[in-house]
């Protein structure tokens, strides 16, 4: 899977609606101390369905609804939208991509009504985004994803979430949720 797109409005400090292309090779964002660094690496982490308000640095899932400043009054809803193209070797299983490869994930939070996951254009549940990801090897909890402090908990890690974070970056996670799925019904 390859993000090529990344949209966000109402999103932590991105109150005004923003895109973001990201084209093939590195990408760097620079920025001076509190610019929005790293909510945008929580906004990917936050649209691949983190369930995690922790990590995303929040007491609440709501606080990653722009909540205001002395000048500009707080919103009530948070959206980000991710474009991603399908890459040879990707499952994609249960997404509903279109003929081009192309998938794009929206995930939207109102205050008071919780998250509404869509994939292009149409309503899934969080499940499905999960699985959508877990098949391309990849979601908020992916290796690819490094934030601060994260080489440290890699080496910290016990043996049984060092071997989850490999069966993510495998692509079998996806396997184990549909195992339970299974196992349940
Ligand atoms: P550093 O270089 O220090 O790591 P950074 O560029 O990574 O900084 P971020 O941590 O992404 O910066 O952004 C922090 C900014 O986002 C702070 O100014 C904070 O007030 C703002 N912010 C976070 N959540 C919200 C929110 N819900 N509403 C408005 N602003 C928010
Ligand atoms: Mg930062």
């Amino acid at each position: 899977m390859e993000i090529r797109r990344l949209k966000l409005s109402g999103f932590k400090s991105f109150v005004d609606a923003t895109e973001l292309r990201i084209e093939p090779g590195l990408t760097g964002i620079v920025g001076p101390n509190g610019c929005g660094k790293s909510n945008l690496l929580e906004a990917i982490r936050w649209v691949m369905g983190e369930s995690s308000a922790k990590s995303m640095r929040g007491g609440g899932m709501e606080d990653v609804i722009f909540a205001g400043t002395a000048s500009r009054a707080r919103r009530d809803f948070a959206e980000v939208s991710l474009l991603a193209i399908q890459e040879q070797g990707d499952l994609f299983s249960s997404a509903p991509v279109g003929a081009d490869g192309e998938l794009e994930v929206m995930r939207r939070i109102e205050r008071g009504a919780g998250s509404a996951y869509r994939a292009n254009g149409q309503d899934v549940r969080a499940k499905d985004v999960a699985l959508i990801f877990a098949d391309a090897a990849t979601g908020p909890h992916s290796p690819a994803l490094v934030s601060q402090g994260k080489i440290a908990a890699v080496i910290a890690a016990r043996p049984q979430e060092r071997r989850a974070m490999l069966e993510e970056a495998a692509g079998i996670a996806g396997l184990h949720v549909r195992r339970r799925d299974a196992e349940q019904k």
